[in-house]
């Protein structure tokens, strides 16, 4: 049989290579940054990392983890409830609740388990999920995993929103839920609107903080800061993968009601090993420093507001973002590749995204800042992307 297996998978791969579709993978051997070091020797600057707040190689996390490997060990070997709960798993929840003033916490293995575990124990065919079309994978995923009634609006169209919820007004009950920020574009979920349509068309909202966490709001506590609705979202989603320390984790904080019944049915929960302490008690500081200063915050917002005045003013089309992620548009494919090859001889490593990854024609370079960079790397950034937009005719 696999004679024939192989055949298929040959033709499969071949057909990705041809549609240039094929992902190649960069070998990083130093740890993560603003300046790393790539398997050929060559150092670059990180433009397209998740390392919102440059907490991937801090000193005090690291510090955390080392000393929560000396008294708890490496791994856990166990679900959280046969015996995979410590005092530490324990406590994170606590400060994430606490950190984004919520009820309660519930941590998973990444927030790819935390949305694929959050709506199949809650809602049923009776009930409807209104979802942005623009959502990440793993909203989609477990939706796919619930029963519920699925409707769909158009990326942050509160026009197409209110329509949909009030199709689902025959089901029992509706959740919302969205993005808080798009990571291809950079925009912000107008949360603030959704949350005023859910109170009006008796709905609920879930919003997904995995890029905004750490980043969006004064203090980083997410759209929910940015738009002052403590308190008025039923669930919130999150990565500890991102912003907050960038290694593994992921979490659904809100209502303890909902929290305590995922505790008992959510399947990612229930059949998947614990976080180890390490990332645990890294996590704990993590909150903890975020809650003591706001500097890395203050840091990461100075940073993309300069990086995107100046590419503004050069003459680059940046999309509007509320972000730290910043989309220089070029529109055309073979250009995007070609201008972040160029970017990437010149040591600024960034990715250039094109169709299916974002529409037909909306070819682009998605740049990410990071309270990692100093001045002189979003300099050195912008005088490579000034050079070289100048070189293949983007800027006159
Ligand atoms: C990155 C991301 C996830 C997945 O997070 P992991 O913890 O890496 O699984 C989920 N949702 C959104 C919106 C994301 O951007």
């Amino acid at each position: 049989m696999y004679n024939n297996f192989q055949k298929h998978l040959k033709q499969t791969l071949s057909e990705i290579k041809e549609a240039g579709l094929y992902k190649n993978e960069r070998i990083i051997v130093s740890p993560q940054g603003a300046e790393i070091t790539l398997n050929t020797g060559q150092k670059v600057l990180n433009f397209c990392a998740n390392n919102y707040l440059g907490l991937s190689g801090n000193a005090e996390l690291i510090a955390a983890a080392k000393s929560a490997m000396d008294d708890h060990g490496y791994g856990m070997s166990s679900v959280r409830f046969i015996c995979g709960t410590t005092d530490l798993h324990k406590k994170l929840e606590a400060k994430i609740a606490e950190f984004f003033g919520t009820e309660d916490t519930i941590l998973y293995a990444a927030c790819f388990d935390a949305n694929g575990g959050v709506f199949e124990p809650l809602l049923t065919e009776e009930d409807a999920i209104i979802s942005d079309a623009l959502n990440h994978a793993s909203i989609i995923d477990g939706v796919r995993l619930c029963k519920a009634q699925r409707y769909r609006y158009e990326n942050a169209n509160m026009t197409d929103l209110e329509e949909q919820l009030k199709l689902a007004q025959k089901q029992r009950f509706r959740l919302i839920v969205t993005d808080g920020v798009f990571s291809m574009d950079g925009n912000v979920a107008p949360l603030d609107k959704i949350v005023a349509l859910a109170e009006k068309n008796d709905a609920m909202v879930m919003v997904d903080e995995s890029h905004s966490a750490g980043v969006v709001g004064k203090t980083g506590r997410g759209v929910t800061e940015l738009f002052d609705l403590k308190g008025k979202v039923e669930i919130i989603t999150g990565t500890l993968g991102k912003a907050f320390g960038g290694a593994i984790g992921g979490f659904t904080t809100g209502k303890k009601e909902i929290i305590e019944l995922l505790r008992q049915r959510s399947r990612p929960y229930l059949f998947s090993n614990s976080i180890p302490p390490l990332v645990a008690a890294a996590g704990i500081r993590m909150v903890e420093m975020m809650t003591r200063t706001n500097e890395l915050q203050d840091k990461l917002h100075r940073n993309s507001e300069y990086f995107i005045k100046e590419m503004t003013e050069l003459g680059f089309d940046i999309k509007p973002t509320k972000s730290a992620i910043c989309a220089v548009m070029l529109y055309d494919a073979r250009l995007s590749q070609e201008f972040a090859a160029k970017l990437l001889d010149e040591g600024i490593y960034v990715i250039g995204f094109y169709y299916p990854v974002v529409p037909k024609g909306q070819a682009r370079i998605r740049v990410q800042l990071s309270a990692a960079h100093e001045k002189e790397h979003l300099d050195k950034a912008i005088e490579a992307f000034r050079r070289i937009g100048k070189e293949l005719g983007v800027l006159k």
